[in-house]
């Protein structure tokens, strides 16, 4: 929700930490459309993770062993930085260009993949950089870290679609946009 115009993880926070004075204006979380009182809908932004192909693509069946991936490669060290994402809209609702570019797909969907960009065991990188390599896709963000200083698991989606502008500049290159 908004809590004195700031989007916050509201059943964690503490009053004391955010009461302006005697004010606490509680409103619903700004981008979404609203359904009743501080209830919003979130299609939209799930929807958006759906359009960067947020889903993790595996080859292995049930019957496969365990794939074994070293924790302390640069890959996975991303793919942990990233990946406790809770989905709550906070950095969304941070976001000033999803606010001016409906079609944005913003921070949290973004960030969610880069976590699949670099998982060893996804197969689906390919699609997914050109996904979010169009218009409304990295190369919108405009690095001003809003969703970032608000998350309040404290990931930096503003470092992974760095990455990802980074990834569509090299996919650009070889040719595979
Ligand atoms: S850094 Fe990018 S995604 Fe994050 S709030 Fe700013 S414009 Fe939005
Ligand atoms: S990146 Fe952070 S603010 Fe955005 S949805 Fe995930 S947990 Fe919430």
């Amino acid at each position: 929700m908004m809590v004195n115009g700031v989007p916050r993880w509201t059943c964690r926070t503490h009053v004391a930490r955010v009461v302006d004075g005697d004010r606490l204006e509680i409103a619903p979380l700004v981008h979404l459309p609203i359904i009743r009182d501080l209830v919003t809908d979130m299609r939209g932004f799930f929807d958006k993770w759906s359009r960067a192909k947020g889903r993790f693509v595996g080859e292995r069946t049930r019957r496969d062993d365990f794939a074994v991936i070293k924790p302390a490669t640069a890959e996975r060290t991303a793919v942990d930085a990233g990946i406790e994402c809770i989905g709550c809209g906070v950095c969304y609702a941070a976001c000033d260009v999803v606010g001016w570019r409906p079609d944005f797909l913003g921070p949290a969907a973004l960030n969610r993949a880069w976590t699949l960009i670099n998982d060893a065991r996804d197969t689906a990188g390919r699609e997914r950089t050109r996904a979010i390599a169009g218009d409304a896709g990295c190369h919108a963000c405009h690095t001003q870290g809003s969703c970032t200083t608000w998350c309040p698991k404290h990931l930096a989606p503003t470092a992974a679609i760095a990455g990802l502008k980074r990834v569509t500049a090299k996919a650009a290159m070889r040719g595979e946009l």
